[in-house]
């Protein structure tokens, strides 16, 4: 190849070595001017240096490419840094904190109300058991009187695992905490026959399917109450939820129910409250009726206590179901659902012991 020829090429390889930096792969230094106009050049050249030229640039463009290819690896192994940390990442490995201070910590305010509801209710004489994150039809549906192609199994948007139970049937992400209401009537059968009410609180995580906006979230968490005993009214159900509310909002609050329809309990309704935060004279939680519709609730169904095993001609009962993350957003003026899931300490620190009330 003659001196000409080398120079040129001599002169591309400058430049691009100058702007290796800006390739950000293989096919940028490819697509670059440079090495295009090179590639073009040599169907130009006297036939006799054609063959060495076409070498050259190749050899110059495969040592460009490994110099690509090698800065690539180099900021593959750079430290992955935690932007989340709470001190500087960045600062002097000498300078991290060995161990952050047990007051960055504190309870999740999901977790600290649910401690304060089951308090409540441990108060009138509920039993408290946590609800499971996995289960089965039967429990999430079968036994809660929803039969095989019920079209209310379709409100419960519940996601199925790939794993089938003893049935042949997928698991499920409980999308209720009532999913546990047959297991619970079982277990404490033994309550009945002593001549006590079964009376427990099911607190629990669930799960559905839903778009996701500053009301709703795909996992969430429920209080799910169950009552049963001898001559167990609607007065009963609706007394022991208004000393509920009254005792979370420590405020005076009037009711209101509407029929309803769940498949396991009837009758069915919806309740409502009067607004504990405005007094009724509208607010933006409210959304200016003066009231809010809070839960679900109901007497428990014959078919329900039944495939319990409880004797549904002897005992009444009831049950509701409330969402806790609601309670909760509302007690607190929290705007956005999603904060509860979103592991922010901006939010989180918000509930630390000495800012919670
Ligand atoms: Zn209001």
């Amino acid at each position: 190849m003659n001196e000409e020829l080398h120079k040129e090429l001599s002169l591309v390889k400058e430049q691009l070595l100058q702007n290796i930096s800006d390739f950000d792969d293989l096919s940028a230094l490819t697509r670059s001017t440079q090495l295009r106009s090179l590639y073009s050049r040599i169907t130009d050249i006297e036939p006799d240096q054609r063959a060495a030229f076409g070498k050259a640039v190749n050899d110059l463009k495969n040592e460009l490419s490994e110099l690509i290819t090698k800065k690539d690896s180099d900021t593959d192994l750079q430290e992955p840094i935690d932007i989340t940390a709470p001190f500087a990442a960045n600062c002097e490995p000498a300078k991290r904190p060995a161990l952050l201070s047990a007051a960055v910590g504190s309870q999740h305010p999901i977790t600290a109300e649910l401690e304060i509801i089951s308090d409540i209710f441990m108060s009138m004489g509920f039993r408290v058991v946590q609800s499971r994150e996995i289960d089965d039809d039967w429990h999430m549906f079968g036994s809660l009187n929803f039969p095989e192609g019920h079209p209310a199994r379709d409100d419960y948007d519940t996601f199925m695992t790939e794993q089938l139970d003893k049935n042949g049937k997928p698991l499920i992400a409980p999308a209720h905490t009532s999913t546990m209401q047959n297991r619970v009537l079982r277990r404490f059968s033994g309550d009945l026959a002593e001549g006590k009410p079964i009376a427990v609180l099911i607190p629990g995580r669930v799960f559905r399917n839903e778009d996701i906006d500053t009301r709703h979230e795909h996992t969430f968490y429920q209080i799910e109450g169950i009552y049963v005993g001898l001559g167990v009214t609607i007065g009963n159900l609706i007394s022991t939820i208004n000393v509920f509310l009254e005792s979370f909002y420590k405020t005076k609050i009037e009711i209101k129910t509407q029929p309803f329809y769940f498949p396991f309990t009837e009758p069915s309704f919806e309740f409502s409250i009067s607004c504990p935060f405005c007094s009724k004279s509208g607010c933006q939680v409210c959304s200016y009726s003066g009231w809010i519709e809070i839960l679900g609730c109901g007497m428990i169904h014959p078919n329900v206590l039944t495939a319990a095993g409880i004797d549904a001609n002897l005992y009444q009962g009831f049950a509701w179901g409330c969402g806790v993350d609601r309670l909760v957003m509302w007690k607190h003026d929290v705007e956005d659902v999603r904060n509860f899931e979103s592991a922010k300490l901006s939010f989180l620190r918000q509930f630390s012991p000495e800012n919670y009330k």
